[in-house]
């Protein structure tokens, strides 16, 4: 390997940290504005990253394992990767990573990278995310990944051998694939001492994560022969941008979308040039707040002209996610509404103001009532300041809060909680099964799961006939299920469809499941959309549903005005192609063949039982507002509007999965007949739990 570090030149400042050889830089702050009229490459070197270039190349050099925190928008993600290429850790053939929690990420990133080393995308550098790669073997040497990918690729190639320096990027986010792999890696470098990690983080989590790598209480300090230090260093990237003024809502806000909109106008009307970042939760209040503001001007009367309204979220196709990165046109102000994705995974350039709804999406689970759900929460203090944070890229900006401050200094938490922690552990068990991981409890995770969480997965995937007595995957089941890239249950169903011979059908639900919605909805068109569906309506309920839209559709001969007139979402029925063109040649890998069960419901609905069993649920005796209870838990549940089964509540009935609102909803259900339960899983549902079925 080439020593890239001479002695005599730019020699980088370590400072000795007391508490356990921890390395530290510190530097000047720099500021990164007005370059939009310069080249490429200054652009890259007035980043502040570009300053420790030299440092980060020899931190990466003389140690297995180096943490850098920066600012966001500082080059962490565009420039490391480049900086580790330049060095040579590409030479050979090798393959440097670079993962990221958000597939949104992953493509945008990628596509800036590729950009300002003015090579296609694809080629040098690719991308990877699931159902999705552009990547070219033995060319790609840069290569852009989700966390979950990565994982993935672990059960081809345990060791990662290809890639020569792999970066966990967006580490503070704690995303549950980002800590199972943490804990792969660090088995990994004891076999593999020339790999190189960096782990990149926005905030000073990097504590944490670097008390995880250490290694001195169970081994020397140094790998002699490399002349490599197994200590993690630490760098931090200052650069910080300038200083936000912090506004609160003086009161609660009953409204968060409308209030968001409110104060886009106020600033619109009241404040001089400059972008506007919004924070919201989802495609669904995102979707809501930009036909609002686009309504304003009609409506009310209010002055937006000159804005120019935006939506940023996961599943926004590529074009309109490249108008977002787009400079804004001189005399116009742009409006970005986004998820928690502009909080530290995406840089806007030029925005000035920020507008903070407080919440985010977040999965919560409970192993006493076995549920997962995805609850509009509020978010921490710490994501608020990196949210606040946004606005001072390029000049002072402003941030608006649309809560109280005393909410934010008592009510909220101080940080997040890692997902490991607040989620069904089922996935994660399976994956570390597969990649020959028994004692999950053992494992050495970065935070570790709840002993409770683990059991029930593990309850879980026995009744799934996926773990044997000893808790190990069955063959060829067990392996079955892990190799296909979903979640157990629907991989589970798409088994068994190949026993009722319907695997045809669904493989078309599941790849219409695995994306977040086929519907277009919107506030005002409520009824339109709601006849539309009618038009698709299955009595067996939404999984049927999709197969009429999807017949619809290809006998339209995939037209996008068809889809318009129904209410359907083009782009999304385009990637349900797709998927299932992937999910066809994993199942022929596998050995499950492509049958189609001729419109037999009954086989569909017990091959969704199969897989979802652990879902079920019963209409309550009496009840007249639709109130069902799981039967595992006992929880109350309702059918979501968006179900083509709201109001008609069949008795039994399975969902795929749960939202929180102001009660829990299923989205997502199909009725089944409770007899079904015990053929699918007999040791979950003994006869006792199913005894009300008798009446
Ligand atoms: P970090 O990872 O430290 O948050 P990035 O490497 O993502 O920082 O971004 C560095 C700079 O690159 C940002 O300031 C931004 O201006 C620019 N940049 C990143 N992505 C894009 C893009 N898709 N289009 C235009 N500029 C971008
Ligand atoms: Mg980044």
């Amino acid at each position: 390997m080439s020593q890239f570090w001479k002695p005599g030149t730019e020699k980088p400042r370590i400072l000795d940290d007391e508490e356990g050889g921890v390395l530290f830089f510190s530097g000047t702050p720099s500021s990164s504005s007005g370059f939009r009229y310069s080249s490429i490459e200054k652009q890259r070197q007035r980043l502040p990253v570009y300053k420790y270039r030299t440092a980060i190349l020899y931190l990466v050099e003389t140690h297995a394992t180096t943490i850098i925190v920066g600012e966001t928008g500082s080059g962490k993600t565009t420039q490391i990767p480049q900086y580790l290429k330049e060095a040579g850790w590409a030479d050979g053939g090798r393959v440097i990573a670079c993962t990221q929690p958000r597939r949104l990420a992953v493509q945008a990133v990628a596509s800036r990278v590729a950009e300002e080393m003015g090579v296609k995308l694809g080629e040098e550098v690719g991308y990877t995310i699931r159902f999705e790669d552009l990547t070219k073997p033995d060319v790609t040497v840069v290569k852009f990944l989700t966390d979950g990918v990565l994982l993935r690729e672990m059960m081809d190639d345990p060791l990662l051998t290809k890639y020569s320096a792999i970066m966990i990027d967006e580490a503070h986010e704690r995303s549950i694939s980002t800590d199972i792999l943490l804990g792969l890696l660090k088995k990994i470098q004891r076999r593999r001492p020339e790999l190189r990690l960096i782990i990149s983080s926005a905030t000073i989590e990097a504590k944490l994560i670097s008390a995880f790598f250490q290694t001195r209480k169970r081994r020397g300090l140094e790998n002699e022969e490399l002349g490599l230090q197994l200590e993690p260093a630490i760098l931090s990237v200052e650069g910080r941008g300038f200083n936000v003024q912090i506004n609160y809502a003086e009161e609660p806000v009953p409204d968060y979308v409308q209030a968001a909109v409110s104060t886009v106008l106020l600033i619109h009307e009241k404040e001089s040039w400059g972008d506007i970042l919004v924070f919201l939760t989802g495609q669904d209040d995102i979707d809501i707040a930009v036909q609002l503001l686009n309504e304003e001007a009609q409506t009310n009367g209010k002055n937006t002209s000159g804005l120019i309204v935006m939506p940023l979220y996961s599943g926004l196709p590529r074009a309109e996610q490249e108008l977002v990165f787009s400079p804004t046109p001189r005399g116009k102000r742009k409006v970005v509404i986004s998820t928690n994705i502009a909080e530290t995974s995406l840089t806007l350039e030029g925005v000035v103001y920020v507008v903070d709804s407080g919440f985010s999406k977040q999965k919560f689970y409970n192993p006493t009532s076995d549920i997962e759900n995805l609850v509009v929460a509020p978010i921490s203090r710490a994501s608020a300041r990196q949210r606040a944070g946004r606005a001072g890229r390029v000049r002072p900006g402003k941030c608006y809060r649309l809560y109280t401050e005393e909410y934010f200094l008592n009510k909220m938490p101080a940080e997040g909680i890692p997902e490991i922690q607040r989620s069904n552990l089922v996935s994660c068990v399976i994956q570390l099964k597969a990649l020959g991981i028994d004692n999950i409890l053992g494992f050495d995770w970065p935070a570790s799961p709840s002993p409770e969480a683990m059991i029930r997965a593990l309850e879980v995937l026995y009744s799934l006939g996926v773990l044997d007595d000893d808790a190990k995957l069955t063959s060829p089941a067990g392996f079955q299920v892990a190799e296909i890239p979903l979640d157990p249950l629907i991989s589970k169903m798409i088994l068994a469809s190949n026993q009722f011979g319907c695997s045809e059908e669904i493989i078309t639900i599941a790849a219409v499941l695995s994306i977040q919605s086929i519907w277009i909805s919107g506030r005002g068109i409520q009824k339109d959309f709601d006849n539309a569906k009618l038009r698709f309506a299955a009595a067996e309920g939404d999984h049927v549903t999709f197969l009429n839209v999807y017949k619809g559709f290809l006998q339209s001969g995939k037209s996008s005005q068809w889809c318009h007139r129904n209410h359907v979402n083009y782009h999304a029925m385009k990637k349900v192609i797709e998927i299932r063109e992937q999910l066809k040649r994993i199942a022929q890998r596998i050995g499950i063949s492509l049958k189609s069960c001729d419109g037999d419901m009954q086989v569909i609905r017990k091959a969704v039982t199969a897989g979802f069993f652990a879902n079920a649920c019963r209409l309550e005796a009496f009840s007249h507002n639709g109130m069902y209870k799981t039967i595992r838990g006992s929880q109350e549940v309702y059918i979501h509007p968006s179900s083509v089964l709201f109001r008609v509540n069949p008795k039994w009935v399975i969902y795929h999965s749960l939202v929180s609102t102001d009660r829990q909803y299923m989205r997502n259900v199909i009725s089944i007949d409770p007899s079904w339960l015990l053929e699918a899983a007999p040791h979950f549902y003994n006869l006792q739990r199913l005894k009300p079925i008798t009446h």
